[in-house]
């Protein structure tokens, strides 16, 4: 069950304090994109996201897009954000994580993975072993997949919160 339960819980992507991040020495983000910084509905970045991204470069960041979609969903996110991105990446496989890794030479200790979904970003971050953030789901809608490894997340986050592991709404970093 602790595969399930990341080393960070905030409400969303605008409430993490990325200056902890840095001082703990992480220099590389992946972010989730589906439900972490944007809901299925919207097919561009938002000012609001572009803002932080921004940010979060000039804090010295380096930021890739991480999401299961394929390239079509993902390229106006990784045009409009100015980032690199990895499609398709297959979470919580730990294959892309660490390709990702090799090819722009990090270790463990300097990638954060950030995203929605305990059973593909939190559990495929685990895994590898990097430092893993939990944000709350930006919206209900979800594709098909996603909508039913929510309600196995739900059994988990039912499970990890009887053990004293997780509770929705307690945020920590
Ligand atoms: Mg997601």
């Amino acid at each position: 069950m602790e595969k399930y339960v990341p080393d960070i819980y905030q409400k969303s992507i605008f409430t993490i304090n990325y200056d902890t991040l840095l001082s703990r020495g992480i220099k590389c983000l992946l972010f989730d994109l589906d439900n972490t910084i944007a809901p299925l509905k919207e097919k561009t970045p938002n000012e609001k996201v572009k803002t932080l991204f921004q940010e979060l470069k000039e804090k010295g960041f380096h930021l890739i897009l991480f999401t299961n979609s394929p390239k079509m969903r993902a390229r106006p996110f990784k045009d409009g954000l100015e980032i690199d991105c990895c499609s398709c990446a297959r979470k919580p496989s730990p294959k892309k994580f660490l390709s990702v890794m090799k090819i722009y030479k990090y270790n463990f200790s300097e990638v954060a993975i950030i995203g929605d979904s305990m059973m593909d970003d939190i559990a495929g971050g685990n895994e590898v072993g990097i430092t893993t953030i939990l944000v709350n789901p930006l919206a209900k809608r979800e594709y098909p997949i996603a909508w039913l490894k929510r309600k196995r997340e739900k059994k988990i986050v039912k499970k990890l919160r009887d053990n004293d592991l997780f509770t929705r709404g307690r945020y920590y970093e």
